[in-house]
């Protein structure tokens, strides 16, 4: 069964002209029209769009210029610009918007003969943990349909989990990519911030946002980063550097490397069942030869309330520009601000007004100095402490998600609940350091997350030390009851 091999396999078997490219496309495409409406992954799916990506591909092989992913198809979270294929950040405001162009990954994506497979469900905006503010559709765990994969890129996730994609683009502002690989069970993989070309994505915290992939396996997650990734001279803050090499990954042994557990990330608030998978892997890597030290990094418990200061400040911002005059849905109104004013009450939806309105709050003359700046210096101090523990450690292991996968509208009423899902990724975001999610075990049938950080920039070394935790941790690739 072609949706079941890894992403890698499926390239090996293309080049050695085992499949061809529209065969791959086409038994994933099938897969998504007979399933995907029990799970809820996709928002657009345009058959002839992949089809002639696919054959593209093809092109490619043929004339010997594929590469490892050539061939390979991948969903794309709905706020990457895709051009001619609407994209709408899971919003009414965006409703019926075709990018004129293709962000930069999609670009480098198609020039590599990756074949992009339609866009997947998110929570509006990427504000949100469950994919439940999504203003159009449910998304379903694949390990158990009653529950939500998280977010905010739960539609990719839970694509590559339900076997509709090897692999999915999601962002991550403050844990979207990390935190729905964890309740789904999968890789998911937070650059180092500017190693991926934000242009084309949807802006949502800009300082904090990054794109990155989620995969099966590390390795198939290091293959897309290193397709997606690399300088761009169209995003001032994407660093002029190579793009992520996914050859390093496979080399390495754990043996006498040295790993921090920062004793915030493993406090009160830690479901039980998590902590024992967690320790657990812990216990492994000790037998595989890495030293693991406790430490402490203070600052790590004021992250979920810096990140909802500057998050949203930078939102309310970066959505501005949707005034229904220049994208998609225009209401009627009074003069130019009556019209503004109606798209924009009529097109976000609770959660994005809300994030407005905090986000301009705290931005507004009097307010600056008391939140928006004191959250920067807050943001300044983490760094700090968490470049002091590097200094002595190649990695840092923590749990990904407090709790595993929750019914879907269990936690509606509890938006600080919600929130505290991020507590262990959010510093991630603050101080710019890559990081991944693994599968580490289960509690109560449900995957749990064990997530690994590393310095800046130490993107190839962590997909390294990954790669062999994976390799080391039983339960890392088990696959979930799917049809
Ligand atoms: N859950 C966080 C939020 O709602 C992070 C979202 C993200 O990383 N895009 O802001």
């Amino acid at each position: 069964m072609i949706t079941r091999l890894s992403a890698a396999e499926i390239g090996r078997k293309i080049a050695a002209r085992e499949l061809s490219c529209v065969e791959v496309a086409e038994a994933h495409l099938d897969r998504i029209a007979k399933h995907d409406a029990d799970y809820g992954c996709f928002l657009t799916v345009d058959r002839e769009y992949t089809l002639d990506n696919a054959r593209r591909a093809q092109e490619l092989v043929d004339k010997g210029q594929g590469g490892p992913l050539t061939g390979v198809p991948v969903a794309l979270k709905d706020n990457i610009s895709t051009n001619g294929v609407e994209t709408t950040c899971a919003s009414k405001i965006l409703k019926g918007y075709v990018p004129p162009f293709d962000a930069t990954v999609v670009e480098r994506m198609k020039q590599a003969g990756v074949v992009p497979l339609g866009k997947t469900n998110l929570d509006e905006f990427a504000m949100g943990t469950s994919t439940e503010n999504s203003a159009f559709q449910l998304t379903r765990n694949p390990w158990d349909r009653d529950r939500s994969p998280g977010g905010s890129s739960g539609g990719s996730a839970a694509s590559v989990a339900a076997e509709f994609s090897p692999l999915a683009i999601g962002s991550d502002t403050g844990g979207s990519i990390r935190q729905p690989a964890s309740l789904c069970g999968i890789v998911g993989y937070k650059p180092t911030y500017g190693r991926c070309s934000r242009y084309g994505l949807v802006a949502f915290g800009s300082s904090l946002d990054q794109i990155g992939p989620f995969g099966r396996t590390v390795e198939d997650a290091a293959l897309l980063a290193e397709v997606v990734t690399g300088a761009d001279h169209r995003d001032s803050t994407c660093i002029p550097m190579d793009p992520v090499n996914a050859r390093e990954v496979k080399a390495g042994t754990l043996k006498g490397l040295k790993a921090a557990l920062p004793k915030e990330m493993f406090g009160e608030a830690l479901d039980p069942g998590v902590r024992a998978q967690v320790e657990k892997a812990v216990d492994t890597l000790r037998r595989e030869g890495v030293e693991v030290v406790d430490v402490s990094i203070p600052s790590i418990v004021f992250g979920v309330t810096t990140y909802y200061i500057i998050a949203p400040a930078e939102a309310s911002s970066n959505l501005a520009r949707f005034d229904g005059i220049r994208y998609g849905p225009r209401s009627d109104g009074k003069g130019h601000i009556g019209v503004v004013e109606r798209t924009r009450a009529q097109g976000f939806g609770h959660e994005v007004k809300a994030r407005i309105m905090i986000g301009t709050y705290a931005l507004s003359a009097g307010y600056y100095d008391a939140f928006y700046l004191r959250a920067q210096q807050v943001r300044a101090l983490m760094t700090q402490e968490f470049n002091r523990v590097f200094q002595d450690v190649d990695f840092i292991v923590s749990p990904t998600s407090p709790i595993t996968a929750f019914k879907i509208g269990e936690l509606t009423d509890d938006p600080l609940a919600l929130k505290m899902l991020d507590y262990c990724t959010i510093p991630a975001n603050m101080n710019g350091m890559p990081g991944i999610s693994l599968n580490c075990g289960f509690s109560n049938g449900l995957p749990v997350g064990l997530q690994l950080l590393a310095a800046p920039l130490q993107d190839e070394r962590l997909l390294q030390i990954a790669h062999c935790v994976e390799r080391a941790l039983a339960d890392a690739t088990q696959r979930p009851p799917i049809p």
